[in-house]
C-alpha cells in the first residue's frame, strides 16, 4: 500500500481517498461532483443559446434556489423513493407488456393491482434496498459511493464484485440469510417473454392498441427522475431518449455502451433463431449529466497501464488475480498474466484484492487512462481550431458570411447574454493549450498573423491555388484570449472587407490542402463554411444531381463520391490527426455535392452542418449555436479505437464515419466528439461457454483538447445462456435499432435506396416471426404478438423507412446523403428522437407542467404520437425530430395563445414573424412554460441546436415537413404504423405456414456478404 500514491495520481478532481468522511455524511444531497457551470446543463451540450438553468417564473415560492437546481438531481429525497411512485412507473411500463391486456393500453393506477406487477415486470426495480439495507440509508446510498475509490463500505462487500459472479446480477447477493424480495427478483429479472398481443385474435389491429413510442419513452423519463441507474444490477438500459443518472458498478453507463442482447445465446445457431443481430453500439466520449460522477483519469506513469500480454486487453473490473495476487486473468482471453510488482496487491480471502476499491479502474465500468510516450504518434499538443472561412459572394449576400463569423466569435468569447452573466470576468470557453487560427477562401487563399502584439491581423494572400503552400511560420496559431483583440476585429471586419471583391466561386480543395499544411505537424480540427458549390480551380465541383436520376442505378453514384481529390485530402487529414467539419449552406436552395465534400467529414470523424435554403433572419441563430457547440462539445483528435470480445466471438463489421484501412487494422478518427457513436458486430468464431459471461471492451486512445494523450476504456459484460430465450429477455430496442439504421446507411453505396427498403421490411418480418416461432406459446395463431422489448421495434422501423435518408420518392441527394452519414454517426439517443419525434401540444398544458416540482425536476407533459388524428382544433404542437423543431399552429389557434406566447399585438397567425426562430421573454405563464420545455428539449437532444420553425396551418413551407414527420400516417410513401403493422403480420402469418417469399429476393441475394450479423438471404 505504501505505493498507492504513485498509481493514483488522478489527473483531475482526485479525491484523498482517506480524507473525507463520506460514510458519515448520509443526508447530503448530491455527490461531490463539480457542478457544472449550467448546472442542468452538461458540458457537451454547453452550445445551447439559452441562459443555462434559470428556469423562469417558479411557481413554487418553496423551490430551492434555481441555480442549484438540476432536472436531474442524482439522488431523489427519501420521501419520493415511496413504493407507490415505482408502482406507478412499474405498472405504466408494465401494463402494455401483459398479455391479459391490450398493448399500448396506459393501465390506469390500481392499488390491487401492484404487487401482480412486481412480480412480473422488470424495468421496474428500484434502486432502493437491493442489498438488504436499511431503508434509511438506502435512499442515500448512491450519495457518495457513486465514488468507489473513496473507500465507502457499502460497496466494499465482495458480492457486488462482478468479477465474481456472473452478469446479470450477483447471485450472491441475496444469500439464505439474506433473502431477496419479490421486487428484488424482479428487479434482477429481464422482461418476461410473454409478449404483447398487438391485435385482436382475428388479427385486427386496433389504432388505439397498438404499443405507443411516447408512452415508451414518459413512463421511463418519469422513473428515472427518481431513481438512478445501477450498472451491475438492471440488465435493460432506460430508452436512449430517457435522461438518467447511471451508477457505475463496473459495467459501462449506456451511454458509453449499449448491446443489443444482455444476455448473449452460446452459439450461433440459438441467436439465429432470434434473427437479432449481436452488436454494440459505442459513443466513447458521451456527454454526462448532472449527478454524474465525471470519469477518472488514471496515471500510471510511464508503464502505462496494466495490459493482457496476449490480446493487450486494458486492467478491468473483470480481471481476476490469483496466487495471492500474483497473478491477473484477462477476462476476455482468460491468459494468466504476471501482475507487475509496482502494481502488485494481497488478495483477501474471497480472491479480491484488498485495494480494490481505491482503485477505479478495477471498480468502474469506464475510465480514462493517460498514456506515456510509447503510445504517441507525435507530441501531443492542445488542439489547434482552425476555421476556414468561405468569403464568396453568395454567402455575403445572404448573410452567412455574417452568420459564421458572429458564430465563431460567440463560440470563442461567449454573445452578449454570457457577457452580463460573467460580470466581464473572462471565461475561457476553450481548454488551456489549445489555439486558433483563421484562413478564409474564395479563388485564392487569405492566411491572416492575428499574433497578440498586432493592432491588427495581417493577411497574406496564396494566390497559386495549383500548389499551395501555408506563407506563414508564427502568428498563424495563437491562444484565442491572448489574441482575442485581433481575432475579434478580424471576424468582425471581415464581411465588410469581402463585399468589395465578390468573387463568385469558391475553390474548396486548394484550401482543404493548405489546412493539411497547417496542421500536420500537430493534428487539429478543421471547421469550415461553404456557401456555394466549389466550381474554381483545382478539385472545381459540377451539378451532378438534375434531378432526374431519381430510382435510377445512377443514383447510388451520387450518394458517394470517386473524385481522386477529395479522397486523398480525406486520408491524409487522418493520417495527420486532423478532422473538418463543414457548415454548409445553400442559400438558394443549390446543389453542393454534399456526396464529395462530406465525405471528408465522414472520413476524419467530422460532421456536416447543413443549411438547406439558409434564410439569415431565422438560421442565424441556429448557425451559431451549432458553431459554439462544436467548439466546446469535448473533442479529441488524433484516434485509434480497437474492441476486443471475449474468446468464441469477433468482430465482423463496424459502421460509421471513420476511416478503416484495412479489416483488423484499428478504425481511425481525425477527431472524435462527444456526439459521435459507431456500430460493432460480433459473429461467432465457437461456442460460448454458458457458465462464464461474455465481456467486451472498446479503447479509444485520443489526444484531449487540452493536449493529454489517453484512453478511454469502456467495458460492458453479458451474461450467457445456452438457447436464446433468455437473450429475449434482456433485448435493448434502441441498440438493435441503432446497428440495424447504422448498417442500412452503410450499404447505400452498394445497393439501389429501394432495395434497402426492402431488405429492411423483411428484416422486421424475420425478427418478429422468428420471435412467434420459437419464443411464444399460447397466443391464437392469428394474432400478432410483440416481443416486450421489442414492441416499438417496428414503428422505429417504419420511422427509418420514412426518414429522408431511406424514404421513397424523390428526395434531393445532398440531403439523402447528409442524413444517411448522420445515421451512421449519431447516438442512440439522436437516433431515437430522429426516427420518431417529440411531440408536445402546448395548448393545453396542465397549470404545473413546463415549472420544476418540489424536487427540482420539471413537469413536462407526455408526448403526443405522430398522428395527425392526434392533433386538436384549434391547437399547437413542438414537432422535434432532434434536427428541426416545428411550432406548428392550427388555423383556429386562440388569439389568446398566440399572445402569451408571442407578446401583446400578436393575436393572429398572420401577425407572426415567419422567420421568428426562438421564443420572446415575457411574463406570461405560458410563454416561461413554453420556454422552459424547450431548453428541456434541447439538452436531450444531440448534436444539433433546438431553434424554433413556425408552421402556421395554411401559410408556412414547413407545414410539409410538419406533414412528413408525422410518421403514423401515410407519407414519404410510405404506409401508416397500423397498415404496416398489417403487413408485417400477413408476412410472420406466411413465414409461419411456411409459404413465404422473401420480397425482391433475387436482387438483394446477388452479393455474398460479410456482414455476419445481419446475414439473411435479402440482405445479399
Ligand atoms: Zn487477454
Amino acid at each position: 500500500m505504501s505505493d498507492f500514491s504513485m498509481y493514483h495520481a488522478l489527473g483531475q478532481g482526485s479525491p484523498n481517498p482517506n480524507g473525507p468522511q463520506r460514510k458519515n455524511e448520509p443526508n447530503k444531497f448530491r455527490p461531490p461532483v463539480a457542478a457544472s457551470p449550467g448546472g442542468y446543463q452538461q458540458a457537451g451540450s454547453a452550445a445551447v443559446g439559452h441562459t443555462p438553468n434559470q428556469y423562469i417564473g417558479t411557481p413554487n415560492p418553496n423551490t430551492p434556489p434555481i441555480q442549484e437546481q438540476g432536472y436531474f438531481p442524482p439522488q431523489p429525497p427519501p420521501a419520493k423513493q415511496n413504493e407507490s411512485g415505482m408502482n406507478n412507473i412499474t405498472s405504466q411500463m408494465g401494463a402494455v407488456g401483459l398479455g391479459v391486456d391490450p398493448a399500448g393500453q396506459q393501465r390506469p393506477h390500481k392499488k390491487k393491482d401492484r404487487h401482480a406487477y412486481h412480480n412480473i415486470e422488470g424495468p421496474g426495480g428500484s434502486s432502493q434496498a437491493f442489498n438488504g439495507m436499511p431503508q434509511s440509508g438506502t435512499a442515500t446510498q448512491f450519495l457518495n459511493q457513486n465514488t468507489p475509490q473513496l473507500g465507502s463500505g457499502q460497496w466494499a462487500s465482495p458480492q457486488v464484485t462482478p468479477a465474481m459472479s456472473q452478469f446479470p446480477a450477483a447471485a450472491p447477493m441475496y444469500s439464505p440469510a439474506n433473502p431477496a424480495s419479490n421486487m428484488q427478483h424482479a428487479a434482477r429479472q429481464g422482461t418476461p417473454l410473454g409478449g404483447s398481443p398487438a391485435s385482436t385474435s382475428q388479427g385486427r389491429v386496433d389504432p388505439e392498441h397498438i404499443p405507443s413510442i411516447p408512452k415508451s419513452r414518459d413512463a421511463p423519463a418519469k422513473y428515472y427522475l427518481e431513481h438512478v441507474y445501477p450498472t451491475m444490477e438492471h440488465h435493460l438500459p432506460p430508452p436512449a431518449l430517457v435522461p438518467f443518472v447511471a451508477y457505475d458498478q463496473g459495467n459501462s453507463s449506456p451511454k458509453f455502451a449499449r448491446l443489443t442482447l444482455n444476455n448473449i445465446p452460446a452459439s450461433a445457431d440459438a441467436l439465429a433463431s432470434t434473427c437479432l443481430p449481436l452488436g454494440l453500439v459505442l459513443q466513447p466520449l458521451a456527454p454526462l449529466q448532472e449527478g454524474e460522477q465525471p470519469i477518472p483519469v488514471l496515471d500510471f506513469g510511464e508503464t502505462g497501464p496494466p495490459r493482457c500480454r496476449r490480446c493487450r486487453a486494458y486492467i478491468n473490473p473483470f480481471m481476476t488475480f490469483r496466487s495471492g495476487g500474483n497473478k491477473f486473468v484477462c477476462n476476455m482471453c482468460t491468459f494468466p498474466n504476471d501482475v507487475p510488482p509496482e502494481y502488485f496487491a494481497p488478495t483477501d480471502p474471497s480472491g479480491v484484492r484488498v485495494d480494490r476499491m481505491q482503485r477505479p479502474e478495477l471498480t468502474l465500468g469506464t475510465v480514462d487512462f493517460m498514456v506515456p510516450k510509447e503510445y504517441w504518434s507525435k507530441e501531443p499538443v492542445g488542439l489547434r481550431w482552425l476555421f476556414v472561412i468561405d468569403v464568396t459572394a453568395e454567402g455575403i449576400n445572404r448573410g452567412f458570411l455574417d452568420g459564421f463569423c458572429e458564430g465563431i466569435i460567440n463560440a470563442l468569447y461567449g454573445d452578449e447574454k454570457d457577457k452580463s452573466q460573467d460580470e466581464g470576468a473572462s471565461q475561457r470557453k476553450l481548454p488551456p493549450g489549445s489555439k486558433v487560427g483563421v484562413i478564409t477562401y474564395d479563388k485564392e487563399i487569405h492566411f491572416y498573423n492575428i499574433s497578440p502584439g498586432l493592432d491588427q491581423a495581417q493577411m497574406m494572400v496564396m494566390p497559386d491555388i495549383e500548389d499551395p503552400f501555408v506563407p506563414l511560420s508564427e502568428g498563424l496559431f495563437v491562444d484565442p484570449e491572448e489574441s482575442k483583440a485581433v481575432i475579434t476585429s478580424l471576424l468582425t471586419q471581415l464581411p465588410h472587407m469581402f463585399s468589395e471583391v465578390k468573387n463568385p466561386e469558391p475553390s474548396l480543395l486548394p484550401v482543404l490542402s493548405s489546412a493539411v499544411s497547417a496542421l500536420t505537424a500537430t493534428g487539429g480540427k478543421v471547421i469550415c463554411s461553404l456557401a456555394a458549390l466549389p466550381t474554381w480551380g483545382p478539385g472545381r465541383l459540377f451539378l451532378r444531381d438534375d434531378g432526374n436520376l431519381h430510382n435510377t442505378d445512377a443514383e447510388k453514384k451520387l450518394l458517394t463520391t470517386e473524385h481522386p481529390g477529395y479522397r486523398k485530402v480525406a486520408t491524409k487529414m487522418v493520417e495527420s490527426g486532423i478532422g473538418i467539419d463543414f457548415f454548409m449552406a445553400a442559400p438558394s436552395g443549390g446543389y453542393l455535392d454534399i456526396a464529395t465534400i462530406g465525405h471528408v467529414s465522414a472520413m476524419t470523424g467530422g460532421e456536416v452542418y447543413y443549411y438547406p435554403n439558409f434564410h439569415s433572419p431565422r438560421d442565424t441563430l441556429k448557425l451559431s449555436n451549432e458553431i459554439k457547440h462544436t467548439v466546446s462539445r469535448e473533442t479529441g483528435y488524433q484516434a485509434l479505437m480497437k474492441v476486443r470480445c471475449s474468446n468464441g466471438l469477433q468482430v465482423s463489421a463496424y459502421h460509421g464515419n471513420f476511416y478503416h484501412h484495412t479489416f483488423g487494422a484499428d478504425l481511425e478518427f481525425g477527431v472524435v466528439d462527444a456526439d459521435k457513436a459507431i456500430g460493432v458486430m460480433f459473429s461467432y468464431d465457437g461456442k460460448l461457454d454458458p457458465k462464464l459471461d461474455a465481456h467486451f471492451q472498446s479503447a479509444l486512445l485520443y489526444t484531449t483538447a487540452s493536449g493529454q494523450r489517453r484512453v478511454r476504456c469502456s467495458n460492458i459484460v453479458a451474461s450467457v445462456s445456452e438457447g436464446a430465450a433468455e437473450a429475449m429477455k434482456f433485448v435493448d430496442q434502441d441498440a438493435v435499432v441503432s446497428i440495424i439504421a447504422k448498417e442500412a446507411a452503410a450499404r447505400v453505396t452498394e445497393k439501389p435506396i429501394k432495395e434497402i427498403r426492402g431488405a429492411l421490411t423483411e428484416k422486421t418480418v424475420d425478427i418478429l416471426a422468428g420471435y412467434r416461432k420459437n419464443f411464444t406459446g399460447n397466443n391464437p395463431p392469428g394474432q400478432l404478438v410483440l416481443p416486450e422489448n421489442l414492441k416499438e421495434f417496428s414503428m422505429y422501423i417504419l420511422g427509418l423507412l420514412k426518414s429522408r435518408a431511406f424514404k421513397g420518392g424523390k428526395e434531393p441527394t445532398d440531403r439523402r446523403v447528409h442524413d444517411v452519414r448522420m445515421i451512421k454517426s449519431m447516438g442512440p439517443l439522436e437516433m431515437s428522437l430522429y426516427l420518431y419525434p417529440r411531440i408536445i401540444s402546448i395548448h393545453n398544458l396542465d397549470e404545473k407542467d413546463g415549472f420544476p416540482n418540489e424536487n427540482g425536476h420539471l413537469n413536462m407533459p407526455d408526448g403526443v404520437r405522430a398522428s395527425f388524428s392526434k392533433v386538436e382544433e384549434g391547437g399547437a404542437y413542438l414537432v422535434d425530430n432532434g434536427q428541426v423543431c416545428i411550432l406548428w399552429l392550427h388555423s383556429q389557434v386562440s388569439p389568446n395563445l398566440l399572445e402569451d406566447l408571442f407578446g401583446e399585438g400578436h393575436t393572429s397567425l398572420k401577425q407572426l414573424d415567419a422567420f421568428v426562430s426562438s421564443l420572446p421573454v415575457l411574463e406570461t405563464h405560458l410563454n416561461a412554460q413554453v420556454r422552459n420545455i424547450i431548453q428541456y428539449m434541447q439538452t436531450n437532444r444531440g448534436s444539433k441546436s433546438l431553434t424554433l420553425q413556425l408552421a402556421r396551418q395554411g401559410l408556412d413551407g414547413a407545414e410539409y415537413e410538419f406533414a412528413r414527420l408525422l410518421y403514423e400516417d401515410r407519407n414519404n410513401e410510405a404506409q401508416s404504423y397500423v397498415d404496416w403493422l398489417v403487413h408485417v403480420h400477413r408476412h410472420i402469418q406466411l413465414e409461419l405456414a411456411g409459404q413465404r417469399k422473401k420480397e425482391d429476393s433475387d436482387s438483394l441475394s446477388s452479393t455474398a456478404s460479410t456482414f455476419v450479423g445481419l446475414r439473411t438471404p435479402y440482405w445479399g
